[in-house]
Parts: structure tokens; sequence; C-alpha cells
């Protein structure tokens, strides 16, 4: 079965996610080279619970931190910790929050300092792709549709989508159904309806699309080491036109002012 979220619930869950952007826009307050990643992990707990709201990472199936920081050639679910950022690195922080019984669930992927062209591309055009998927959750497509937007935007530049790892739907559970692929077929999967409520997040590599874990069980890294990026809403499925429950709008006003 697949959630679906009442008027009331989703703005109950809408406070959750803005709360994902706010903790993001901190981090991005702080993101330079010479910090490590855990120094970044502190800083998003501590605002998370600041605000009345525990991390909704933290303990996940015995994840150890508030965020998944993953540089470079990290896809997700990175763990933080004693890593330095330089000058040239890119950083995908995926924060999850857990408030009044829904969680909301947002990344961005951060540069730090100057990074190369093709890699600012990348960033770029990723984040445009969650953009066109966006514009594909209204009622009455298919999860398919989703997929075919991100896959054929970005394949254009010669990306490639990651496949072992999905978006999905979230609300009082982090991962709810239905999967949400960044590849697929138009008019293929299930038909989205209004109330359900998606994790949207395309993985995008510069190189090839395979992927290998690390041996702490988390770190997912590309299988060629080229970069890798990650944006990711939460988008409530409505009929005419999706609502974006999640913003980077606090993350870019702090970026604008570095
Ligand atoms: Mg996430
Ligand atoms: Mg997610």
């Amino acid at each position: 079965m697949i959630p679906i979220k009442t008027n009331e619930e989703i703005e109950i869950q809408r406070q959750s996610s803005l709360l994902v952007g706010k903790t993001l826009a901190e981090v991005a307050k702080i993101i330079r080279p010479g910090i490590t990643t855990a120094e970044i992990d502190k800083v998003a707990e501590t605002f998370i619970r600041d605000h009345g709201a525990v991390p909704g990472f933290k303990g996940y199936g015995g994840f150890p931190a508030t965020l998944c920081i993953s540089p470079n050639d990290t896809v997700v679910h990175g763990i933080p910790g004693d890593q330095v950022l330089i000058e040239g690195d890119i950083l995908s922080v995926d924060c999850g929050v857990l408030m009044n019984g829904f969680y909301g669930d947002s990344a961005y992927t951060f540069t730090v300092g100057e990074v190369d062209e093709d890699i600012r591309q990348l960033l770029e055009r990723t984040k445009e792709s969650l953009y066109l998927a966006i514009e594909q959750a209204m009622a009455g497509k298919r999860i398919g549709d989703i997929g075919f937007a991100v896959q054929n935007y970005v394949e254009g530049f010669g990306y490639t989508v990651v496949r072992d790892l999905v978006g999905h739907g979230v609300g009082r559970n982090l991962h709810e159904k239905p999967e949400v692929p960044n590849y697929g077929r138009r008019g293929s999967g299930i038909k989205l309806k209004s109330g359900m409520v998606l994790a949207i997040e395309p993985m995008i590599n510069l190189g090839v699309k395979e992927v290998v874990q690390d041996r702490d069980g988390w770190t997912i890294r590309t299988a060629d080491s080229k970069p890798s990026a990650h944006f990711e809403h939460n988008v409530a499925v409505r009929n005419g036109k999706a609502d974006v429950l999640s913003t980077f709008d606090f993350i870019e006003e702090v970026l604008n002012k570095k």
C-alpha cells in the first residue's frame, strides 16, 4: 500500500522538510577548506535538536550520524569523520529529520571553493534534472515519467544514472512505497495519486553508472572513482502541479552571499 496523506498531514510534514532546508543552510555557512565532515555533522545535529526535532538518519539501520556526507566519488551514505575538505571538492550532504511524527529528507551537493568546470556543470544539470522530475509528480502521471525525465535529460550530456539506489515515498516512515527510480520509460509503473509524498533524488555520475560499497557497509562510491552529484526534494503529488515541501532557498541565500 502506498500511503496517501491528508492535507493536514502534508502541512505537518512540510515543517519537517523545511527544517531540513534550514539545517542544510547552516551547513552551507560552514563548508570551506580545512573543516572536517564530523564538524559539519555536529553543527547539523545541534541545529536540528535546538528546533525540537531529532535527526532522522542517526540510528536508522545502525547509521551512526546525523548527515550522510558524500564527497567527490562518493555517491551517497558517506559517514562523517575526520576527512578534511580541500579546495575543489564537491560534497553531497543528505539530511533527515523527524518532527511531529513525520520525516523530512533532502539533499544538496555543495562545492568547496572553486571546482573544475565539468564538475560544476554536473551539479547544475543534476539539480535541473530534479526539477524536471518534479514537473512530472502530478496525479495521473506514472512513476516511470519521473525516471524518464531525469534519465532523458542527463544522458544527453553523457552522464549516467545510478541504478542501484532510488528515491522513495516519505512520511511517517523515512522510506515508504513507492520506489522512485531515476530512470525509466514514459507511461510505465504505478499511477501517481494526489496525497502521495515522494522523495525524488537523482544520483548522477560523470563516468560509469556502476557503484561499489565500502567495507563499512554504508559508503557508496562510483566504480570508476569519478565524481557523482545528488539533489533531493520532498514532493507532494497534486492535481495539476506538484507541491515541493522542501526548499533550497535558505541554502542558496547563504551561497549567494559567500
Ligand atoms: Mg536523503
Ligand atoms: Mg531519500
